[in-house]
Parts: C-alpha cells; sequence; structure tokens
C-alpha cells in the first residue's frame, strides 16, 4: 500500500527549476503544488537576465520525462547548426562553425531562458492546471519553524499576506536562496547550509546586456543585416585590457525576437566607469566603427543601459547538505525541505552547465522517488549522497 502524502507542496521560485520540480511531480501523481514566484510572468523579458541557455544531453533526461525535447528542438537553435560570424575593427568577417560536435553526443540546442521557462509554464497550462498553480508577482518573504512544521509567508502584487504550510517545500528560488538561508539559520553553530566556494578565473567578471532590434544592419549596404540563427563576435578598435570589448550575440530560432549582445569584461573596465548616457554612446561609437551604431541602439536602451547595474559572474559554489526534515510529512505532520539547482549549487555562465545540472537535479530526484515510493524521508538522504 502507497500511504504517502504527496500533496501540499510549495515550491520557492518559478525558473527552470522550480517549473521543471512541479511538472515532475504532477507526473509522479503529486497534488496541489503551490509555485511563488516574484516575477510578473514565466516569459517576462528582464534585460540583463535576457540570456541563452544550451540545454544539452544531462538537461534533456528532464525534457525527455516530461515529453517535452521536441517542443524544445523547435524553440531553438540545435548545435549542430551554430554559425559565428566574427566582425573584426576594420568590419572584415570571418564565418566558422562552432563548436566541433561531439557525434557520439546528443544535439544540444540554445534558447533564451524566457522561451524555456515559458515552455515549462505553458505545459501547466496546458497539463496540470488540476495539480499545480504558479502565483507570479508574489514574493516569499520569510519561512518560520512553528514545532514541527514551516510555515512559508509570502506577499501578492496586492500586498496581501499568503499563509503556507507545507508538508513538502523545495527551493528553487537560485543563488541568493531563502530557503537556504532558512535553513542555515535553524542549524545552530553548524555551517553546513552554507555555500563552499570555489573561485574560477572567470568569477567576478561584470556583465551587461545591451538589447538590440530583431534584424539590425551591419554596414550602409542594403539588406546587409543580421540572420537571426547565427551567432556574432564583434570586436571593438580598443587593444587595452582595460578598453577592448566584444558584442557577443548568441543565436536565436524565432526571427522576430530582439538579440541581445552581452559585454562581459573585468571590474576595472572603463565601460563600468560610464556615468552618463552621452558618455556611454561616445565610447561605444569610437569603439565599433565598423557598425553603424547609431541605427542600431536607440537613445532609450542607451539609458537603460547605463543605469543597469546589470551583474556579475559568481564563484562556483555548493552547499554539501541538501534536506532537512521536520517532524513526519510523510504522514502529513511536518515538512521536508529540499534545495535544488542554483539554490544549492551555482556556476559562472562561462561553462554553461548551470540550467542543466539542475535539471539533471530534478531529473535524480525523480529517479530516487520512484526507487522509494515517493517516501520523502528515505528519498532525500539517499538524493543527498548522490548529487
Ligand atoms: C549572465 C548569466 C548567463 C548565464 N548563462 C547560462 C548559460 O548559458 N547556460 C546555463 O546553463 N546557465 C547559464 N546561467 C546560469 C543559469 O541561469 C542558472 O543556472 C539557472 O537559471 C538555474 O535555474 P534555477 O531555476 O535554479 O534558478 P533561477 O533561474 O535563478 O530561478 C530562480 C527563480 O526564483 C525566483 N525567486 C527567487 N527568490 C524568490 C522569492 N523569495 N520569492 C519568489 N520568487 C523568488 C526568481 O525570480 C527566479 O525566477 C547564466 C547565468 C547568468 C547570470
Amino acid at each position: 500500500m502507497n500511504y504517502f502524502y504527496k500533496k501540499n507542496v510549495v515550491i520557492i521560485g518559478g525558473g527552470p527549476t522550480g517549473l521543471g520540480t512541479a511538472l515532475m511531480l504532477a507526473k509522479r501523481g503529486w497534488k496541489e503544488i503551490i509555485v511563488i514566484e516574484k516575477r510578473p510572468a514565466a516569459d517576462y523579458y528582464e534585460p540583463d537576465k535576457s540570456f541563452n541557455y544550451q540545454i544539452d544531453g544531462r538537461g534533456q533526461k528532464l525534457t525527455d520525462l516530461l515529453n517535452l525535447t521536441d517542443k524544445l528542438a523547435d524553440l531553438s537553435v540545435p548545435n549542430t547548426d551554430f554559425y559565428l560570424t566574427l566582425i573584426k575593427p576594420d568590419g572584415t568577417r570571418k564565418v566558422t562553425k562552432l563548436p566541433i560536435v561531439d557525434p557520439e553526443r546528443k544535439t544540444a540546442y540554445w534558447l533564451p531562458r524566457a522561451s524555456f521557462v515559458q515552455l515549462f509554464y505553458e505545459e501547466i497550462q496546458k497539463k496540470w492546471q488540476g495539480s499545480i498553480q504558479v502565483l507570479f508577482n508574489t514574493n516569499c518573504h520569510e519561512i518560520k519553524v512553528i514545532e514541527d512544521q514551516l510555515k512559508v509567508i509570502a506577499q501578492d502584487q496586492k500586498n496581501q499576506q499568503l499563509i503556507f504550510t507545507p508538508t513538502l517545500l523545495v527551493g528553487g528560488d537560485g543563488l541568493n536562496s531563502i530557503v537556504l538561508q532558512t535553513l542555515h539559520e535553524t542549524e545552530e553553530k553548524s555551517n553546513s547550509f552554507v555555500m563552499q566556494m570555489f573561485p574560477s578565473p572567470s568569477s567576478g567578471l561584470r556583465y551587461k546586456v545591451l538589447t538590440l532590434p530583431p534584424q539590425f544592419p551591419l554596414s550602409e549596404e542594403e539588406n546587409d543585416i543580421t540572420k537571426s540563427t547565427m551567432a556574432y563576435a564583434i570586436r571593438s578598435i580598443f587593444k587595452e585590457k582595460k578598453k577592448a570589448i566584444s558584442l557577443g550575440l548568441l543565436p536565436f530560432k524565432n526571427p522576430n525576437q530582439p538579440r541581445t549582445a552581452n559585454i562581459i569584461t573585468y571590474p576595472n573596465h572603463q565601460i563600468w566607469q560610464l556615468k552618463t548616457s552621452e558618455e556611454v554612446k561616445q565610447f561605444l561609437k569610437t569603439a565599433f566603427p565598423q557598425i553603424p551604431l547609431e541605427k542600431i541602439i536607440s537613445e532609450e536602451e542607451i539609458a537603460r543601459f547605463t543605469k543597469s547595474e546589470g551583474g556579475k559572474f559568481p564563484i562556483p559554489q555548493f552547499c554539501s547538505r541538501v534536506y532537512k526534515i521536520w517532524g513526519e510529512p510523510d504522514i502529513n505532520k511536518g515538512t521536508a525541505v529540499i534545495l535544488l539547482g542554483d539554490a544549492v549549487h551555482c556556476f559562472p555562465p562561462d561553462i554553461g552547465q548551470g540550467v542543466n545540472s539542475a535539471l539533471e537535479d530534478v531529473y535524480i530526484l525523480q529517479e530516487i522517488l520512484e526507487e522509494t515510493k515517493d517516501n520523502l524521508s528515505e528519498a532525500f538522504p539517499i538524493y543527498q549522497n548522490q548529487r
């Protein structure tokens, strides 16, 4: 007899980990799953989080399980078709096919973060509305331990307070997770819920993203425009370390999607010292004489870019404990908490494994739930040992 409770779940975070976990649990027959997400929508456009994911074989274990890999492929540029145009400061161009694809490996797919998260959300809307409810514009601001259970306190956009007492609480809330912080606070004098840091050469790099029109001109010549499925690396005329920059554009399947150009440099680079829109405009114009910048970047976008804080590549980090159990959640008398994805391990984006390891977490958890027939007290220690 399966007497495990299998309902009353709260997931903090509606990114790839949170929505992926909700779908995985619903497919396993779990009910009453609430996802709390502070952003207004699954595909909400955040300029500085508008990067592309490359979903490889690791990540596709979950999309295969959810029967979503074909849809993923439809929305993406496959790595087998990844071409990069290098545009040098003198305007000369060189097209290369990248990377050297290992035919033994599964095709990997490039798509914008917003499209990937939307893919999961549409699946919830289509098939699992009876089991999963996603609360957008809702921020979890406190988690309290009350006897043998946890109370999750959130606020919606109308400033209404929402209180949940879940049997299963999932921390899918990314770097700076409130769930991880709460677990840390409940452990007196122990650092077992603290991230351990392993600095790498790219940690600390700063980045900002420029949003560009979908098909923008590369020169004054008619019809010399970018192709959405092509990646570009546009090199600046500056050579000195503190001035040289590059605009990096990853490919998109959708030809109408605005392009995003990543600017990634060390913190002492001159671009981070520029204070006004005019300074940024002049810097970019001098840096890239080979492209018609005035036709490409609007005044509004320069102003937004100038004001934006951008982000920093995080130090590779992980936390060795990933769960804690209060009471007996398997008979609905307690709360089991698990951390997945960036909430418990995160990498700088240059190795492109953040989302894949997050999706693999969800897949492995599903395998262990299958083995243990959804007994959380049995499953979570096995999961922690394996991951
Ligand atoms: C610039 C940059 C580029 C990257 N490029 C790549 C790449 O190319 N390939 C790759 O694999 N990975 C990349 N990553 C890493 C990747 O973004 C993460 O590994 C991945 O998004 C992890 O998914 P997640 O769902 O665990 O966390 P997140 O994607 O961070 O999602 C967490 C969600 O939780 C929500 N949330 C957080 N706190 C709360 C709260 N208190 N209440 C309600 N909601 C909350 C957030 O709004 C967010 O939607 C990149 C990261 C950065 C910063």
